[in-house]
């Protein structure tokens, strides 16, 4: 377990215009404090950017620049290569949507990845565009109720994690506000390398979700200990480490808790448990294939 301290200073402060009881919110205010104030952000369209704020109000307390959809990683890119040029140390890091990750932004990381371009990208996955209103994206799972699946997803997940790790890229790892330790100390180690590295990090959602608005954690907890989003890392692509040993509680006792798959069968329910297990089975066999190599 990890023992990463808190650091004290706030660099998102409260006031913002997010959902009340919101992940993102949360999950952006702990990587605000693990990232510093040597930070400069880019911002995509996302509820993150509604956070931020329009100029000149800003909810946070670095330098923000709001970029296009496709252009995420592209400006990141140009960013930091800037600074590198000026000599000034500067950690550039995106903070993005699932939407402006998975879909829109996908072209542009998979070019910086290739790339081995110096920054850091966290993806915050409320699972579908939930400021335009709970439209599905490609990171919103099977059999999900959202405005435009309204029948429930018929296509799975896209595994983000798993197409970053592809590219080869020093640093790829999943974390989840409600394991803040974990998520801190994934920050700091992706903060220790250099070149492009990524965060996959689960945010429910409060109206998307249809949970109430003391219950996006609860959900989290319950989504990392069902196994359904282990939480772990791949450095350069091919050595996972597993960074906390779910429970395993049954994956019906996360949907249940979610109106966007109250619809769901008994069968269905059945088809997602089996998903799960081998989806744990697989990582586990990848976590043991090649030893934990200890991080620098
Ligand atoms: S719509 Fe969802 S992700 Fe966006 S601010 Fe509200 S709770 Fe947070």
């Amino acid at each position: 377990m990890s023992t990463t301290a808190e650091p004290e200073a706030e660099l998102f402060c409260p006031g913002h215009a997010s959902c009340p009881g919101c992940a993102v919110a949360l999950a952006v205010r702990f990587v605000l404090k693990g990232l510093g104030p040597r930070t400069v952000l880019v911002i995509p369209p996302s509820c993150i950017a509604v956070m931020a704020g329009p100029l000149p109000l800003s909810s946070m307390q670095v330098p923000v620049f709001q970029t296009a959809f496709e252009t995420t990683a592209a400006a990141a890119a140009g960013l930091a290569r800037a600074f590198r040029a000026r000599g000034e140390e500067v950690t550039v890091a995106c903070l993005a949507g699932d939407g402006g990750t998975h879909d829109i932004g996908l072209q542009a990381l998979s070019g910086a990845a290739e790339r081995d371009e110096d920054f850091i990208y966290v993806c915050f996955d409320n699972e579908a565009y939930q400021n335009t209103g709970n439209q599905k994206s490609s990171a919103t799972p099977w059999g999900a109720w959202t405005s435009s699946t309204p029948r429930g997803k018929p296509t799975r997940k896209k595994d983000i994690v798993e197409i970053m790790a592809a590219h080869r890229i020093p640093y790829a790892a999943t974390a989840c506000p409600a394991y803040p330790a974990d998520l801190l100390a994934k920050i700091e180690r992706a903060r220790t390398l250099g070149g492009t590295r990524f965060l996959h990090v689960l945010c429910p959602c409060v109206p998307g979700w249809g949970i109430a608005d003391d219950a996006s954690l609860r959900v989290a907890r319950l989504a990392v200990e069902s196994r359904l989003f282990p939480l772990y890392e791949v450095r350069d692509g091919l050595r996972y480490t597993i960074t906390h040993e779910p429970v395993g509680v049954p994956v019906k006792e996360y949907l249940s808790a979610q109106a966007r798959y109250r619809h769901l069968t008994d069968e269905a329910i059945r088809q997602i448990q089996e998903d799960v297990d081998q989806g744990w089975a697989r990582l586990v066999g990848r976590a043991r294939a090649l030893p934990p190599r200890a991080f620098a």
